[in-house]
């Protein structure tokens, strides 16, 4: 096991024996997965009724969607790591709260520093909010965003997608944009400086660019 894969398995063994205000609603804890090394880790918002009884991210339907749209650009979910704000199920898949996605908070940060991605890929407004609260989904869905260490692609979340056809051609050329931003990625200029994101106060508040 080399270092990486070592630091993910603790993460996972922390994620599945903790305690949260979730907990006792759901059947069991839901890590993220994937590949440690991955340039790209996608956010969704948390595990829906598939994903607790099997515990693991994205294996229901709008994970099959994730799938294929990960297919259109070329990869397999193994490529990439694939992780949500919160790692258990909300009560009859609510949206999670302000309080239980900062229980869970410290599990994606700790995520992002083993990984440090070049591409965050936001699935869905709840992944937005936390990260980017100042922007509304269907202002900036498309659009990457350089913030303190960075890059943020906020797109549609699949399960959206899966029952609107509109936005579900809108999430399948947003996610075609993600193979060319990758290649200039480094070369984004700041354009604007906006407050600091919640989960990363710690960074510095430049937004750059917009692909
Ligand atoms: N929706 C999410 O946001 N995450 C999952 O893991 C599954 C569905």
């Amino acid at each position: 096991m080399n270092d990486r894969v070592a630091v993910l398995q603790t993460i996972i063994d922390d994620v599945k024996t903790h305690h949260c205000s979730l907990r006792a609603g759901c059947l069991q804890a839901v890590p993220g997965e994937g590949n440690p090394n991955s340039l790209i880790v996608f956010i969704g918002e948390g595990p829906g009724r598939v994903e607790d009884q099997e515990g693991r991210p994205f294996v229901g339907p709008a994970g099959q969607l994730l799938v294929k749209l990960l297919d259109s650009i070329g990869l397999k979910r193994e490529d990439v790591y694939i992780t949500n704000i919160v790692k258990c199920r909300p009560p009859g898949n609510r949206d999670p709260l302000p309080a239980e996605v900062a229980e869970h908070h410290g599990f994606l940060e700790r995520e992002l520093d083993l990984i440090q991605p070049k591409l965050i890929v936001l699935l869905g407004r709840h992944a937005l909010h936390w990260f980017l609260p100042e922007i509304q989904i269907s202002e900036c869905h498309g659009k990457a965003k350089r913030q303190g260490q960075y890059v943020y692609f906020p797109i549609y979340h699949p399960a959206a997608a899966l029952h609107n056809p509109n936005l579900s051609n809108t999430l399948k050329e947003d996610f075609l944009k993600i193979p060319a931003i990758l290649k200039k990625i480094d070369e984004l200029p700041v354009v604007d400086a906006i407050s600091p994101p919640i989960a990363a106060t710690k960074n510095t508040t430049q937004q750059l660019a917009i692909f």
